[in-house]
């Protein structure tokens, strides 16, 4: 590959963003031939960073969740990875971020809805998550962040093809969208 990039790894809660980006950095860092460490893949957690260091201007009780202080989560960014050109950020606001590809996850918004009542998410949070899914908002949010947007259905594939997609769409500068219509199926979710 040889050229430095930015990878975020988008999508609804649930939707396999941080199985697949951990993945996607072992098969990254296999290819790279050279092996010289300041070009091997890191993996970024944005959601532990956020947490981690206090990147949010407040914790919305309501949903449980943190509003993040987009300035800050930026400028850290900068910092800690400036030795670090080659990184993939796994997170739901990955794709707000400054990145040159954007991967959006999508997955069966009934398959969502399991994965987040195991987690035992509150039942609000579950309801704004499933919407969220139905509605495309990481894509649309993606696509007015960034014209390089690859957008992925999920569903009843394995992590290892999911990441052999991600790869060859990165080879090959693909762009996808467009790609699975829930709400003419999944309306009664709303
Ligand atoms: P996210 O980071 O987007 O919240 P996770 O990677 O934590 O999602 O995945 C949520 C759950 O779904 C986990 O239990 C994970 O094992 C499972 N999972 C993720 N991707 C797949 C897949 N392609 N096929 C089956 N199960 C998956
Ligand atoms: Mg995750």
């Amino acid at each position: 590959m040889g050229e430095i990039i930015k990878i975020a790894i988008t999508g609804t809660p649930g939707v396999g963003k941080s199985t697949i980006s951990k993945i996607l950095v072992d098969e990254l860092n296999k290819n790279n031939k050279d092996n010289e460490d300041k070009n091997n893949y890191k993996y970024i957690d944005i959601t532990q960073i956020v947490k981690d260091n206090n990147l949010y201007i407040e914790k919305d009780m309501s949903m449980d969740s943190y509003v993040v202080d987009f300035p800050e989560l930026r400028k850290y960014l900068k910092k800690e990875y400036a030795d670090n050109p080659n990184i993939v950020l796994d997170g739901h606001i990955s794709h707000l971020l400054d990145v040159d590809y954007i991967m959006v996850l999508r997955c069966n918004p009934e398959i969502i809805l399991d994965r987040l009542k195991g987690r035992k998410y509150s039942d609000n949070k579950i309801k704004e998550n499933v919407e969220a899914e139905c509605l495309d908002v990481c894509l649309i949010e993606s696509l007015d962040n960034s014209p390089n947007v690859y957008e992925i259905d999920t569903t009843n594939r394995t992590p290892h093809n999911i990441v052999s997609e991600i790869i060859e769409a990165i080879e090959n500068n693909l762009t996808k969208k467009g790609v699975v219509d829930w709400l003419n199926n999944y309306f009664y979710m709303l």
